[in-house]
């Protein structure tokens, strides 16, 4: 009976199959009778978004301010828990809750020479953008940070990563028991008041410097999209890269009644005052500051002459979180497989906001919104999974992939055990389709581009991925030839299921065309996004697209998609970068590492020579005997991980994968070994060689069965 099965479906199907213009790609995984049926079915996916639904949900759940923890949040879960309900989907709500604080007061004055200016702290109403106007209006700013009322003088510290502060100490400049004033860029924002506090700064302001985010990039909002002069970036400065979620609870979920920490006890919370403030209020700072003019690199596009400080000025700083317990609400839909339910398929995107949020995340919510509607016109023509799909619609990302980390951390057991791949998607705009995540699905990611049309252009969205650029991309480098997965480090809730848990993971969406600066701020609204980005709103249904068909692929392959010379390949770059690094004092043996890295290559050969003898073999192979095969192959990346994880952060168990120490959102790849060569540590450089060796023998290991599996089938 079960080998008669796909073809039985063609049959059901063949009547309406003149509709669809099935590919005649092969697709990994799957032989040419289940390919065909699954490429029947991707079409019919396909069919499905809708550029109009994805507008009217971003035009609704932007309408309001909605941060987590507040009760439009709650608003936005249950508005989304009735559209999935409407679509026929089983869903529900997971409530949690965690520290979310909010400002109880905040205080910003500069007095020099006796006279002084305060800062505004406030984001204006644009005349034409009725959100802007919006009375429920999120304060300006920075998630966990600490409280304080300081008064000092003020030092320039460009970016504040650790260089920076090399820099000033050339000069002679120490900013102990002073103020630090740091531009966004270089780093994530969380880097800059920890690195500021090691020092011994008692405060730290955070602005955005028109060069890098404002005038000096374009035209500045509502006549452009470029951040104008009282434009805020908020955002969360938890020490991330020591693990996410909520601080007073690292490793177990946070619900009511469950143990908690002392603020004291937290360590990823910000022992310094931190705010945000606009480049109107950091110009009568900047202007007010003696001392060397800064090095031509530090000069940002203000029409000042940028000093290093301090100056005669004395910046008075308050500021006072309450500190306050706020729920979280996780939606969740499901849709149960039918033959493999315990192996499971997870999509997330974060609903919650930091004010408006149309692009970030409403851009990728509401396509997910219609991957969902896709999944579910599916169901009711007849198609079933075989294995298990789970949406989940996050709450609390914004301060700290809390409301992902906290999911993950109730349901760990499980997860490990049944989670075959995270897909994440978050912010999504109007350029190329960009994806990262395990290398072990980079063969899969390029067959499910190559198999949708690219929005632009009569090219493949793979195709179109790799085409030369007419305009140079804004980071000055250049547009890749080829297609490659880029390795994750941190910024969405991927990492509480690739850099804890080692579930395979992807992260996709479309990059933004134009840039724009609008992040996190009360202009990232319905008007912006609408006149600034997926304009026609044609985007936002392709990624529905390309996530529905990832979702189906990983749904009902009969044998999962996953491939490892990519990332043997991968690893082996790594290595290289890792032995160019500059100043290392003692030369790092890689060696061993590398013949590891040699027997690996030769593993995921054999596998692949196996994978190719079988695949005539699996319409007609025995269901447990695939299934151990799976098995192995979506467990394959839990063995990149290794307890206790990286030196000072045993949260992060990949050995491939994590946020930097001092990047945060940046990946460093191999982190463990290069780190410590980073930092001059050739004790710790040679103990991390050891444990990457250690995983890949692992792996490796694991290959091998899984050849020898395929090779009986
Ligand atoms: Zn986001």
């Amino acid at each position: 009976m079960r080998n008669l099965r796909p073809f039985a479906a063609i049959a059901a199907l063949a009547g309406t199959a003149a509709l669809y213009s099935a590919t005649n790609n092969s697709i990994r995984g799957f032989d040419a009778a289940s390919a065909a049926v699954e490429a029947r079915w991707e079409e019919a996916a396909r069919a499905v978004p809708e550029s109009g639904r994805v507008r009217r949900v971003m035009e609704k759940l932007s309408n309001q301010a909605h941060l987590a923890g507040t009760p439009q949040s709650k608003e936005a879960a249950e508005y989304l828990l009735a559209q999935l309900r409407e679509f026929g989907l089983d869903a529900h709500i997971e409530q949690y809750e965690a520290m979310l604080p909010q400002p109880k007061s905040r205080l910003l004055e500069m007095t020099v020479n006796g006279k002084v200016f305060t800062a505004k702290l406030n984001e204006p109403a644009v005349d034409e953008d009725k959100n802007s106007k919006d009375p429920g209006m999120v304060p300006t700013f920075n998630a966990y940070s600490g409280d304080g009322d300081v008064k000092a003088p003020l030092v320039y510290v460009n970016y504040g990563v650790p260089a920076d502060y090399e820099t000033l100490a050339a000069k002679g400049i120490d900013v102990k028991g002073k103020i630090v004033i740091a531009r966004y860029g270089g780093s994530w924002r969380g880097i800059k008041p920890k690195v500021a506090a090691e020092h011994g700064a008692v405060g730290c302001l955070i602005y955005s410097d028109p060069r890098d985010d404002g005038y000096f990039q374009g035209d500045v909002y509502p006549k452009g999209p470029f951040r104008p002069r009282d434009g805020v970036q908020r955002g969360s400065v938890m020490d991330m890269v020591l693990y996410p979620g909520d601080p007073l609870s690292p490793g177990w979920a946070s619900e009511p009644g469950s143990k908690r920490l002392t603020i004291p006890e937290a360590s990823t919370l910000m022992k310094i005052p931190v705010m945000p403030i606009s480049y109107a209020d950091a110009l009568p700072l900047l202007e007010n500051l003696d001392g060397p003019v800064a090095p031509e690199a530090w000069r940002g596009a203000l029409p000042i002459t940028y000093h290093m400080g301090p100056g005669t000025g004395t910046v008075h700083f308050k500021l006072e979180m309450d500190n306050a317990t706020r729920p979280l609400y996780d939606v969740i839909a499901t849709i149960k497989g039918s033959e493999f339910p315990d192996q499971w398929i997870l999509f997330g995107n974060h609903h919650d906001a930091w004010v408006h949020g149309a692009d970030d995340p409403l851009s990728g919510v509401s396509a997910q919104l219609e991957t969902a509607r896709s999944l579910a016109t599916l169901t009711r023509q007849g198609w079933k999974p075989k294995r298990t799909i789970m949406m989940a619609f996050w709450d609390g990302e914004e301060y700290g992939l809390v409301g992902s980390t906290e999911f993950m951390e109730k349901h760990a057991d499980e997860l490990n055990q049944k989670l075959v791949t995270y897909i994440n998607s978050d912010s999504t705009a109007n350029g190329r389709i960009g994806a990262g995540g395990s290398h072990t699905l980079e063969t899969f990611v390029k067959e499910i581009l190559r198999d949708i049309p690219d929005v632009d252009s009569n090219k493949s969205l793979l195709d179109a991925a790799v085409a030369p650029r007419t305009t140079p991309r804004r980071n000055g480098t250049a547009a890749p030839t080829e297609f490659h997965l880029s390795p994750l480090g941190s910024g969405s809730d991927y990492t509480p299921f690739l850099q804890h848990l080692g579930i395979a993971s992807l992260n996709v969406g479309f990059d933004a065309e134009t840039g724009g600066g609008i992040y996190h701020s009360n202009y990232d609204d319905f008007y912006w996004y609408s006149h600034f980005s997926d304009k026609d709103f044609t985007h936002g249904p392709a990624l529905a697209k390309v996530t529905a068909t990832a979702v189906l692929r990983l749904a009902n392959a009969p044998l999962l998609p996953f491939e490892f010379g990519r990332l043997t390949a991968s690893i082996s770059t790594y290595l290289d970068e890792i032995e160019k690094l500059p100043n290392q004092k003692t030369k790092l043996d890689l060696t061993a590492v590398r013949a590891e890295l040699k027997k690996l290559q030769k593993s995921s050969a054999d596998l692949e020579k196996a994978w190719g003898a079988a695949n005539t073999k699996l319409s007609t192979a025995s269901p447990q005997k695939l299934a151990a095969i799976n098995q192995i192959l979506f467990q394959s990346e839990r063995n990149l991980t290794l307890d206790p994880g990286l030196p000072g952060r045993p949260w992060f168990r990949h050995r491939i994968y994590a946020p930097g120490k001092y990047t945060g959102y940046a990946v460093k790849t191999l982190p463990g070994i290069r780190e410590a060569v980073e930092l001059n540590q050739p004790q710790e450089a040679v103990e991390q060689s050891k444990q990457v060796v250690q995983v890949l023998a692992t792996l490796g290991g694991q290959l091998e069965q899984a050849a020898k599996l395929l090779g009986a089938l």
